[in-house]
């Protein structure tokens, strides 16, 4: 009983092998946004889910999130928070760091964007080991945020994820 829009949104992503690295297996929701009814439909199902439910930010998760983040925000009636990259955002910002498979990255949020008692829904194009979407809970939380949910377009199920533990 999967909704039936679903095909069409799996369909349109391209798979691309061995990038950016040998091994991986490349989720490119580029050719997501070529197709206006695949893509109109992925913001449609999250509105779906979230509308109604006193969602009052949502932070998109650079830089996919970016996409996928803001109709959602529109729609809801949410505000929008982008959660970057380190040294990009211009004001005061708190930051998370977290583990990658090879190295380190981070993400940082600026102060006052979101406060205490807001209920956030944090967005990205695709949950794999679940690593960035725990820094970007943590983040949201430390300012006393509650995390409603995460909505990610693709998810890895084969790989083991972080938030099982
Ligand atoms: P993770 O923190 O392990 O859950 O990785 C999720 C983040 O890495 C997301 O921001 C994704 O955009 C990106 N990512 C990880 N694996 C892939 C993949 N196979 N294809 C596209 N993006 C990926």
């Amino acid at each position: 009983n999967e909704d039936p829009r679903i095909h069409g949104i799996a369909s349109s992503i391209r798979v691309v092998p061995n990038f950016p690295k040998p091994g991986i297996m490349f989720q490119d929701i580029t050719t997501l946004l070529l197709d206006p009814q695949a893509f109109k439909n992925t913001v449609d199902l999250f509105v779906e889910r979230y509308k109604g439910k006193n969602i009052s930010v949502v932070a998109g998760i650079e830089a996919r999130g970016f996409i996928f983040g803001p109709p959602i925000a529109l729609e809801i009636g949410a505000k929008f928070v982008p959660l970057r990259k380190p040294r990009k955002l211009p004001g005061e910002v708190i930051s998370e760091e977290y583990v990658l498979e090879y190295g380190r990255d981070c993400l940082e949020m600026h102060i006052g964007a979101v406060q205490q008692g807001d209920r956030a829904l944090v967005v990205d194009d695709l949950v794999a080991t679940g690593g960035t979407l725990c820094a970007a809970i943590n983040l949201l939380e430390r300012v006393g945020a509650d995390v409603v949910e995460c909505a990610c377009v693709i998810g890895l199920p084969e790989l083991k994820s972080a938030l099982d533990g």
